[in-house]
């Protein structure tokens, strides 16, 4: 015989744990794509919005210096005589160093024609420059020389009287900057104030500015009444730094390269230095903004201090958490399927029990019952017995018969579990059937009175006899068992349509509402029955109706607990034409 927990767990037992398991496993990997996705679309735009912030910071900062080179252009519009002290003051008010940090100076420089090289210089000097001198030496067709720089510190004083338009990438601005009339930038440059070992790359931005203050209409007029360029030199790093020493802790680092491309001598300022160690940013940008009319791009990339935060440690932990919960799922369905294995298992040794038991209870048994039988007949022909003897062989037939009916119902019940119970209908009349019955069981009940209501007409219809004496008999068997304080079973039959209704109805100790649903299952009893202790097995019923619904038909139970109950067996009629009821004309019902 198996072990109730022995045993391999059966293949179909085993796939809904791994259901669950594939299903939790599948959500999880299902809700960490999604929050990646998520949190990946979050650091994209607070990455986007840091790129943002830093472009604005930048061109804003531009903007303000080239307004600061009109306000220059303008002081020249209004007053075209401005000496050096005037100038001195003029960018002394704006306090270039506390308001703009990272302006190496505002500045004029002056364009001279050939001829007037000398008186120049000479105006220059009597100005307040004394040792004004405009350089590089040379014979060129057209001069310029920074005539004002402010704030006069050692760096822009190197500066003083050099021709910027000496100089092939600050002529190119300046010279864009005289035929439009706009402001020019120009490439990258080392300035002539980088004056240190350390040296600063440096851009510088022209305005140009015009005879009579005004913009002349053509290119040629515009070459023609140029006087000289408000002007801004700018040192990069302290530029750019001063633009963000707010921000002390960046979060994206930039480079800037002059022009479209990214060549390295095209770099203008880079945020943080050239990263050797390899890191790979978790995002990077590019961007060209035009600044003075010259290209700029822009590269941006995220540092370790912005790949490091957000919710990066979401997605780990619902992983995590996910397949944690699935494992767990998955052992408690495992538990679940061991536990219904032991159960089936334990059914199926119970059932074999039974039908083993009850074969072998049943020949010794139909032996005793017959020769029981055989000794009660001859005990009431013979006056050799006692009336007490004959009493005690009538206990041995009545013990014996309700053993009978037991192991019956056992053989009954191994034969419906093992879809062995045959039904053989053939035409029968019910309503004679009933009255057989009833008078077979009335004198076996030695406390109750049968009550039989029922109709002389038949009631033709297809069944199997043996099965349905063993309906009713099983019927009021019970109620007469349940109802031990009654006197009376009430047995009627009658049509109902096409059905007939046979019901049995007992005033005994009734069925709770909370058994009802139960009561036909298989070795179910009531707990009244049981407190009560009326002895049985839970079986009967069971088997009545599965006999019941193979011939079509169903049956039911109405009940109060300590009033009694009544079943209803329905049955279905051959031809209801051939029997009529009273609420179905037809035919007469009966041969005189
Ligand atoms: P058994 O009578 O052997 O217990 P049955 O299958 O015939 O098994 O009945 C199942 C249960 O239904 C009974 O244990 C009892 O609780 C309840 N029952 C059946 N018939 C009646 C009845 N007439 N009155 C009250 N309870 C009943």
């Amino acid at each position: 015989m198996k072990t109730l927990t022995g045993g391999r767990l059966p293949f179909r037992l085993f796939w809904p744990p791994i259901m669950f398991l594939l299903l939790g496993l599948l959500t999880t990997a299902g809700a960490s794509v999604t929050l990646t996705e998520v949190s990946e679309a979050r650091a994209r735009t607070r990455f986007e919005t840091n790129v943002t912030e830093t472009r604005t910071l930048i061109s804003e900062r531009l903007q303000i210096q080239i307004s600061l080179l009109r306000s220059v252009a303008g002081l020249f519009a209004a007053d075209g005589q401005i000496t050096r002290a005037e100038f001195q003051r003029f960018v002394d008010r704006l306090n270039l160093l506390d308001n703009y940090p990272g302006v190496q100076g505002l500045g004029f420089s002056l364009r001279v024609a050939p001829l007037d090289v000398a008186a120049a210089v000479a105006a220059a000097r009597a100005d307040g420059a004394p040792s004004f001198r405009i350089w590089p030496d040379g014979a060129r067709a057209e001069y310029h020389t920074i005539l004002y720089l402010e704030p006069m510190d050692a760096r822009n004083r190197a500066a003083l009287g050099f021709d910027m338009y000496n100089e092939p990438t600050r002529r190119e601005a300046m010279a864009r900057a005289r035929d439009t009339g706009q402001p020019a930038a120009s490439g990258a440059v080392i300035l002539v104030q980088e004056i240190d070992e350390a040296k600063q790359a440096g851009f510088l931005i022209y305005l140009p500015i015009y005879r009579d203050g005004r913009l002349p209409a053509s290119t040629a007029e515009r070459r023609d009444e140029l006087i000289g360029f408000a002007y801004s030199p700018f040192r990069a790093d302290d530029l750019f730094s001063g633009i963000f020493r707010n921000r002390p802790n960046p979060r994206i680092a930039f480079t800037i390269y002059d022009g479209s491309g990214r060549a390295p001598d095209a770099v203008i300022y880079r945020s943080v230095p050239d990263d050797a160690s390899g890191y790979r940013p978790a995002f990077t940008a590019r961007e060209t903004i035009e600044v003075a009319g010259r290209p700029w791009t822009i590269e941006y990339h995220s540092l370790p201090a912005f790949d490091a935060v957000g919710d990066s440690y979401v997605v780990p932990l619902a992983l995590g958490v996910g397949a944690l919960l699935s494992l767990l799922v998955f052992l408690l369905a495992l538990g679940q399927a061991r536990a219904r294995h032991a159960a089936e298992q334990a059914v199926q040794i119970r059932d074999s029990f039974l039908s083993v038991a009850s074969h072998e209870l049943k020949t010794p048994l139909t032996s005793l019952f017959g020769n029981a039988q055989l000794l009660q007949r001859r005990a009431a022909r013979s006056d050799r017995f006692e009336p007490r003897e004959r009493n005690n062989v009538a206990t041995i037939v009545e013990q014996s018969r309700r053993l009978n009916r037991l192991i019956d119902d056992l053989l009954d019940h191994t034969r419906l579990q093992q879809g062995r119970l045959q039904i053989d209908l053939r035409p029968l009349d019910l309503a004679a059937l009933v009255r057989r019955v009833a008078g077979e069981v009335a004198p076996m009940l030695s406390h109750h009175r049968l009550n039989l209501e029922i109709r002389a007409e038949p009631l033709h219809m297809l069944g199997d006899v043996t099965r349905l004496d063993q309906v009713l008999f099983n019927l009021i068997n019970n109620a007469a068992k349940y109802s031990p304080a009654a006197d009376e079973v009430v047995v009627c039959l009658e049509q109902r349509g096409t059905w007939a209704v046979a019901r049995v109805s007992d005033r005994g100790i009734g069925i709770p509402r909370a058994a009802l649903p139960e009561l036909f299952g298989q070795f179910y009893r009531a707990p009244n029955a049981v407190n009560q202790q009326i002895a049985g097995m839970g079986i009967g019923l069971y088997v009545v109706k599965e006999i019941v619904e193979r011939h079509g038909g169903h049956i039911d139970v109405e009940s109060e607990e300590g009033q009694g109950s009544t079943f209803s067996v329905w049955l279905p009629l051959a031809d209801p034409s051939l029997s009529p009821g009273a609420d179905q004309p037809g035919p007469p019902p009966h041969q005189p």
